[in-house]
């Protein structure tokens, strides 16, 4: 039998990816989308790790980033995108058919006549002598995601940034902190008016131009910044708990490198205005081959040319094999019901999933399977991300674990009590001993593997 070859597959989940693969699909072209998992950011890319995005045509009232990425993945479901939930390991475009192995369990490899590149951008970090000791101990990259943490709250924290995404993480953070503070390497903000003015209005934000952050200290947890000024030869300290970074991003394109162009920076090169790479029939969409616009139009726009160029190419080249629909309309997407918060009235001991306190007090006392709980916060991207990865564990081992979803927001104490200190994080407990901890998204493997290994003892 001969091996099968994919028409098209898209490599990124951002609003790029998922706007080729609605175009793919609808052209009949059956799309694989392979959605990132960790390398180069999650599923549904950058704007799940933002709150309202309030330029993207079609939503006069702002949208949340995540929920406007679940919309983009349920229409490209929707009309037949086939996802796989998994970084592309290797990437092969130096003979055609390309072949592509991702990283997930199963390892597959992927030949497809076609190709978009739609892997976005990964934010960057400053590479300080203790940055590694304080990651995730006073130090992170996402203040959507783990600004609320009990940790930050009524403290003092910095975001070092000048851009956009800096002056909007520090705006943000004032929700939580006692004060913000901004450290900006060069005397001026590199943000758009408007969202500078936020700043600089802002009794509750001070802002250090001409400042380099050079490293970090504490004692388990981040307490102080070591910062230079320009022109000073001594170093100060700024006294903080928590620190931000928003220091931009690089293109996610070393599994390209030295197999098409790309300019000094590392982004894709393409023809001027067109999706078309130094490879045919490889195509490039959104942020990786935009140093310039990066917003999610923009992505979505360059995600649909791909698509509608990677059609034509096929087809000029006898290499389209269109599916046939049965129904014109496919059926339409199913609705996401929200978890309510538990109480004697509607706790259930047998369920696989539940929200808040009182759940997790009975079930941490009184239930004799594995159970995890699961601290998220509103806003937080990955969270999005990972609750339907363990809800299909969970699932999948019918009622043999269960699970309970705290709120960091409503429950601050319990995540304080527990030491968490960002979110999405996932205890693992039985028999009320702590078993295993997880922080950030991880492969439903890692969760389904760790309950079953209690399981079976
Ligand atoms: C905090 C913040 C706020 C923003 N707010 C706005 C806003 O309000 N409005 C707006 O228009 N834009 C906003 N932007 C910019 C916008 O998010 C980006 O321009 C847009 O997301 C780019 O889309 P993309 O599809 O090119 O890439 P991304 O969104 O970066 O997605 C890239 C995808 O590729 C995947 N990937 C990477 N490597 C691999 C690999 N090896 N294998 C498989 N998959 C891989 C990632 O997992 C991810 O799914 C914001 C950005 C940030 C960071």
């Amino acid at each position: 039998m001969s091996e099968s070859i994919e028409n098209i597959v898209i490599v990124g989940s951002g609003p790029a990816g998922y706007t080729a693969a609605i175009y793919a699909a609808r052209a009949n072209l059956q799309p694989i989308l392979i959605t990132g998992f960790q390398k180069g950011g999650i599923p549904g890319g950058q704007l799940m790790t933002t709150t309202f995005v309030e330029n993207f045509p079609g939503f006069p009232d702002g949208i949340m980033g995540p929920e406007l990425m679940d919309l983009l993945k349920s229409q490209a479901i929707r009309w037949g995108t086939k996802l796989i939930e998994s970084d592309a390991d290797i990437i092969d475009i130096n003979k055609h058919p390309f072949c592509i192995k991702t990283s997930d369990s199963s390892s597959k490899k992927i030949k497809t006549n076609s190709l978009v590149i739609a892997t976005g951008a990964s934010a960057n970090k400053l590479n300080l002598p203790s940055e590694s000791k304080f990651w995730s101990k006073g130090i992170s990259a996402c203040a959507i995601c783990d600004g609320a943490t009990p940790q930050f709250r009524k403290e003092e924290l910095a975001v070092v940034g000048g851009g956009d995404s800096a002056c909007e993480e520090a705006v943000y953070l004032t929700k939580y902190g006692s004060h913000v503070h901004l450290l900006v390497r060069s005397n001026k903000l590199r943000a758009s008016a408007a969202m500078a003015d936020r700043v600089l209005l802002n009794k509750d934000i001070t802002i250090h131009f001409s400042t380099e952050l050079i490293d970090i200290q504490g004692e388990g947890w981040l307490q102080t910044l070591k910062v230079k000024r320009l022109g000073s030869r001594n170093h100060e300290d700024i006294q903080v708990k928590g620190l931000f970074y928003a220091i931009g991003h690089t293109p996610n394109t070393e599994i390209l490198k030295n197999q098409l162009e790309l300019n000094k920076h590392g982004y894709i090169v393409t023809k001027p205005g067109r999706p078309e790479t130094s490879i045919e029939g490889v195509f490039a969409a959104g942020d990786v081959a935009d140093s310039e616009w990066r917003q999610g139009v923009t992505a979505a726009a360059s995600g649909c040319k791909a698509a509608l160029a990677a059609e034509k190419w096929l087809s000029k080249n006898n290499l389209a094999s269109l599916i046939h629909r049965d129904l014109a309309e496919p059926a339409s997407t199913p609705k996401n019901i929200p978890t309510e918060i538990s109480d004697q009235n509607n706790f259930k001991s047998d369920a696989i999933w539940q929200k808040g306190s009182y759940a997790l007090r009975k079930l941490y006392h009184e239930s004799e399977i594995p159970l995890l709980v699961i601290y998220t916060s509103p806003n937080c991207g990955p969270c999005h991300v990972l609750k339907p990865q363990i809800k299909r564990v969970l699932k999948e081992l019918e009622g043999k674990a269960q699970a309970v979803e705290i709120d960091i927001e409503i429950d601050p104490n319990i995540a304080e009590q527990a030491k968490v200190n960002g979110t999405p994080t996932v205890q693992l407990f039985q028999l009320k001993e702590l078993k295993e901890e997880w922080k950030g998204v991880k492969q439903r493997s890692d969760f389904k593997n760790s309950i079953l290994k209690l399981i079976n003892q």
